[in-house]
């Protein structure tokens, strides 16, 4: 049967997909990243995926964020650009070819004026994109869009997000045999989030992460994925590779910071705090 098709991940699989960083490099060597979101209310979301990134090794982030997130994304992610394009939610999604990796989604919001943003994207993009949180909440609502994804996008939905995308069900080996169907039909990557993130690939294989904890159960984490997942695609990384290294060392992170901190105290920001000490684990 489909149900015996799946493993875990083991430090070892990470660490034959790992590229240690080439000393001649420059900012340009390690892409270009643009995470696309954050609404009126919602702009943490994109500062914490684009600390993220930056942490997870990309050369150069941009953010494009709505007029309401500009100055809030400038102070505090210092190292990152921003773009902006809307009032109070992202209208358009403009220049995406400029950048190595595309995320979408974290705090976006599903406005019209969002869905129009992400729909006319779909539509001439072929490059595997990122797609989390609110483009996965537009696209369960749009199901004409699941058949524009570029092929080998990566979706990271937690159980309700992938419940509108592809029907719920509260038997996890049975949500996991939907998704491989699903990831197979559409060529995609799908990470299924929760307490054994299961990442399946485009063939249907699953590998199950073994990493994390319940402290991770906490406004932010997934949004923190979505920026370590992207950062890692600009780097070159094949977008199944990015997926399992991503999954993998936000667990870690999220296993260090609990460490320190305990699982109840730590917040979403503490996991990009220690992806240091996570990348430090693979040496
Ligand atoms: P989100 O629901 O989008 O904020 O994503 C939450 C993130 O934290 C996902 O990457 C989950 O895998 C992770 N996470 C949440 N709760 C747990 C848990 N109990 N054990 C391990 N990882 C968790
Ligand atoms: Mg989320």
């Amino acid at each position: 049967t489909t149900h015996t098709n799946y493993r875990t991940l083991e430090r070892e699989d990470i660490l034959a997909l790992y590229k240690p960083r080439n000393r001649f490099a420059h900012k340009g060597t390690y892409g270009s990243v643009l995470i696309c979101g954050g609404a009126h209310g919602k702009t943490g979301a994109i500062v914490l995926s684009s600390r993220a990134a930056l942490r997870s090794g990309a050369g150069l982030v941009t953010a494009l964020v709505p007029e309401s997130g500009y100055q809030v994304m400038q102070s505090s992610v210092p190292e990152a650009m921003c773009q902006t394009s809307g009032r109070e939610a992202v209208d358009a999604i403009q220049n995406w070819n400029k950048y190595t990796a595309i995320g979408i989604g974290p705090g976006m919001g599903t406005t019209s004026d969002s869905v129009r943003a992400l729909s006319d994207f779909l539509e001439d993009c072929k490059q595997p994109v990122v797609l989390d949180a609110d483009a996965l909440n537009i696209i369960g609502r749009h199901s004409d869009l699941l058949a524009k994804l570029p092929k080998n996008s990566i979706l990271t939905p937690h159980p309700k997000e992938f419940g509108r995308l592809f029907g719920e069900n509260t038997n996890s080996m049975i949500q996991v045999d939907n998704a491989r169907i699903h990831a197979m039909r559409y060529n995609i990557n799908i990470v299924l989030k929760g307490h054994h993130t299961a990442i399946i690939n485009t063939e249907g294989e699953c590998w199950y992460n073994m990493t994390g904890n319940a402290g991770m159960a906490t406004g932010g984490a997934g949004d923190v994925l979505t920026g370590i997942i992207t950062g890692l695609l600009a780097q070159g990384y094949e977008p199944q590779a990015a997926a399992m290294m991503g999954v993998y060392l936000h667990g870690t992170a999220g296993d260090l910071a609990a460490k320190e901190l305990s699982e109840e105290a730590m917040i979403a920001g503490d996991i990009i705090d220690y992806m240091g000490k996570a990348f430090l684990s693979l040496a």
